[in-house]
């Protein structure tokens, strides 16, 4: 190994170990990125199957997006919201035509604050009426704010934190009974995530979400999706609710959504979107001109490039080369489109180390779910190569 790349890393694992915070424990030192592939310090290449987590969805360094960066970011790249600037509204309006019909936009900066800018809107609207319970799932995860905390529905990224912040409530995901009974005369909200990500990629049942719709038509209450991980194309629809027939209240984006450049984004339906007058809510970078070009140039991309008919057809050839991976360690194969967890029997952090010594990034979820999550630009043979190297993972 050549010394000189050698020198580099441990100059930088020093520099992470004298200088961060330990909150995350990351062992690869990552400094280039094209299409579906990374590499690392060393020069070694790897299948990006992580996509840094459902975000770089057009794959790493799109030209498209490297470019409507830097012209942006030539011209204006922030105003703050005291102003107008030229960009947020075409953003917004394309949100819309994708499908969120009478919605309204708000722009923040990640998914814990896209959440907690729907946890305000649904508090705000049940202001009216004394309600402000948020009923949200089991297994579910919306954030690291203190809010978005109590509302995720695994109690161990809340330990060490509490008190929690009241007004939530979690039950069985997939589980209309144990939903309804919960829901009280204080309860104005409903969050869930169509497809849950970090408790497993575990998907609605279809059945489920129309009747969890017609419960909240019923009761005046706001159903809340947190697309956050599973909007943006990851499911085969540009919106993951769009596979599922019914439209929420009130919707949130973030990770993909510029494919990498910091942002957030609310959708709400213009009767509750409005309870949100001037001065309710707030966010100094939200919807900045250099944010909303990454993100207009990741939709228009989606579109010129047909991501939405790739993302289904390598979808059908994962899932059909998973199925047929022979493993005894194999229990389950579950998702929509390229959001995939393989229940295995054996320890998923061996599985996901296995694969990157082999040249493969995938993910772990929930306890014991290998996630893929691979760009939507990836190709067949990006698929072979995928399967090859978890076949040998999980021999
Ligand atoms: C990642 C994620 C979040 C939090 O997003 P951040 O940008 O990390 O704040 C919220 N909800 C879901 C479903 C997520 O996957």
């Amino acid at each position: 190994m050549n010394t000189k790349e050698q020198k580099k890393a441990e100059g930088i694992k020093s520099a992470y170990a004298e200088n961060l915070m330990r909150t995350y424990a990351p062992e690869l030192i990552l400094v280039k990125g094209q299409g579906a592939y990374v590499w690392d310090v060393y020069g070694k290449r790897y299948l990006d199957f992580g996509a840094g987590i459902s975000v770089c969805n057009l794959g790493h360094c799109h030209p498209a997006l490297t470019e409507a960066i830097s012209a942006q970011a030539a011209r204006l790249v922030h105003t703050s919201n005291l102003y107008m600037n030229d960009v947020q509204p075409l953003l917004a309006r394309k949100l819309v035509e994708k499908g969120f019909d009478d919605g309204l936009a708000f722009f923040c900066n990640s998914g814990a604050e896209a959440n907690e800018g729907a946890i305000k809107l649904a508090r705000k609207y049940g202001s009216a009426t004394g309600r402000f319970k948020i009923i949200t799932m089991q297994d579910s995860f919306h954030g690291r704010t203190l809010a978005t905390l109590a509302a995720t529905g695994r109690g161990k990224y809340r330990n060490g934190f509490s008190p929690d912040m009241p007004g939530f409530a979690h039950v069985p995901f997939n589980d209309f009974e144990a939903l309804s009974n919960a829901i009280d005369k204080d309860t104005v909200a409903v969050m869930i995530e169509p497809v849950q990500g970090e408790g497993g990629i575990i998907p609605a049942d279809p059945e489920y979400l129309k009747k969890v719709r017609a419960l909240c038509d019923a009761r005046d209450i706001v159903l809340i999706f947190d697309e956050v991980q599973c909007g943006m194309g990851r499911t085969g629809y540009f919106y993951a609710f769009q596979g599922y027939g019914i439209q929420p209240d009130a919707m949130t984006l973030a990770k993909a959504l510029a494919n990498g450049f910091p942002i957030g984004a609310l959708l709400a339906r213009k009767k509750f979107a409005s309870v949100l007058s001037p001065g309710t809510h707030a966010s100094t970078f939200g919807g900045n001109p250099l944010a909303c070009a990454a993100a207009l140039a990741t939709i228009k991309t989606f579109d010129e490039e047909k991501i939405l008919e790739n993302c289904r057809a390598m979808s059908e050839l994962l899932f059909a080369g998973i199925r047929k991976i022979a493993s005894k360690k194999i229990i389950q194969v579950r998702g929509r489109g390229l959001m995939i967890g393989i229940v295995v029997a054996c320890d998923v952090r061996k599985v996901v180390a296995d694969c990157a010594a082999n040249g493969l990034l995938v993910l772990q979820a929930g306890e014991g779910v290998v996630r893929l999550l691979p760009p939507l630009v990836i190709d067949r043979n990006d698929v072979d190569s995928a399967l090859e190297i978890l076949a040998e993972a999980l021999k």
